[in-house]
């Protein structure tokens, strides 16, 4: 799977990266980082949870 950060949608709320902090951290201008864009299939449920919770929906999981 892969995970793509839109950083334009991203609007800092930090959701993601409370959720899984290993995938996710937000950089010096607030906005999202993404660690690792192709983790593990064993990963899947937490980074699906991570994804569903952005608020602006900046982020996606590609099969
Ligand atoms: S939850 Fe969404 S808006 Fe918040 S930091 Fe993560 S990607 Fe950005």
């Amino acid at each position: 799977m892969r995970i793509t950060a839109d950083r334009d949608v991203c609007d800092g709320h930090g959701m993601c990266e409370a959720m899984a902090h290993e995938f996710f951290e937000l950089d010096d201008d607030g906005l999202v980082l993404v660690l690792d864009e192709a983790p593990g299939d064993e990963h899947r449920e937490l980074v699906d949870s991570a994804v569903r919770s952005c608020p602006v929906s900046a982020l996606r999981l590609e099969a």
